[in-house]
């Protein structure tokens, strides 16, 4: 069993993902493992990083298939004994003009945004080990959707005792009100998106928590983020930042050095601690 570190992130073979491999190839004193779903496209940036002389690691993982996540597991815990640093990156946004009905995008947004990246976290982050750091790419989305749902759903997403079986049965209540189209009577607001970042950021909150309550002194940091806006295929030409300028803070966030006890279920933008 190798002793050196490992860092991995999902959804890496372009993006954010990406640039977030790069500053780690750069930064980070271990092994990084640029993961993607299709090996082919995340072999090929393997390359790119190769011939800009950097060295990554590739790995399948698809964040939507149980065994591809359970055969990542496997290898890390083989290889590595653990994992030191997780970024729950991979992600999709349909268009805003697609015309997909609502409630097929509401599905099939949810399932790899929020229930894709809670089971990585349900198989990986008993892998963690001590002062480890995870960093979940979420969004500012997350915020202005809260702002727009009820204010009963707001009291539930703030509250710092709602558990992780209720946030599933309310992101799963969402899938289930897009499809008899009441999702805006019972207090949603009108984006899928939205919608599955918010459980991103819930999420984070929750597990910080428990890791509070139950590996205290293995100081482990955990965060949920926004990158800000970036110029990748998910958001287009228009935004404003580079995808290296969107890999910075949750670069930050998962180089945090081991003498910090903080941020830790935080919601962080622009390397600073926003309100949630
Ligand atoms: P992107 O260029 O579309 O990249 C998304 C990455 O996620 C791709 O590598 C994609 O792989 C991967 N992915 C999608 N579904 C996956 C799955 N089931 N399993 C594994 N990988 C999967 O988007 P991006 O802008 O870099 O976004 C990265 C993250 O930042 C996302 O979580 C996004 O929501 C968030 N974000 C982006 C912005 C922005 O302005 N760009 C703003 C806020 C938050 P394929 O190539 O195989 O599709």
């Amino acid at each position: 069993m190798s002793n050196v570190p490992v860092a991995v992130v999902t959804g890496s073979n372009k993006g954010i993902g990406l640039a977030i491999v790069r500053a780690l190839c750069k930064q980070f004193p271990g092994d990084v493992y640029l993961t993607s779903r299709d090996p082919g496209r995340g072999q090929a940036a393997v390359a790119q990083l190769q011939q800009e002389g950097l060295r990554a690691l590739f790995h399948q993982l698809d964040v939507d298939d149980l065994q591809s996540i359970r055969a990542l597991r496997d290898f890390l815990k083989e290889k590595y004994g653990g994992l030191n640093v997780l970024v729950n990156n991979a992600g999709i946004a349909f268009k805003v003009n697609d015309t997909t009905p609502f409630a097929i995008q509401a599905e099939v947004t949810l399932k790899t945004n929020f229930f894709g990246t809670r089971n990585v976290c349900i198989e990986l982050l008993p892998l963690m080990k001590p002062y480890g750091r995870v960093v979940n790419v979420s969004s500012m989305v997350s915020s202005s959707a809260l702002r727009r749902c009820s204010q009963e759903l707001q009291q539930k997403f703030r509250s710092d005792a709602i558990t992780e079986e209720e946030l599933v049965q309310l992101m799963n209540k969402f899938v289930e009100d897009t499809k008899k189209n009441i999702h805006e009577k019972e207090g949603w607001p009108n984006t899928a998106y939205g919608v599955s970042k918010i459980g991103v950021t819930v999420l984070s909150r929750i597990q910080a928590r428990l890791l509070n309550e139950q590996r205290k002194g293995d100081h482990i940091l955990l965060n949920a983020c926004c990158p800000g806006w970036v110029r990748t295929d998910m958001a287009g030409p228009q935004a404003t930042k580079s995808p290296e300028e969107g890999a910075e803070t949750p670069v930050y966030l998962a180089l945090l050095p081991s003498s910090a006890d903080a941020p830790h279920g935080e919601f962080v933008s622009d390397k600073t601690v926003r309100p949630w």
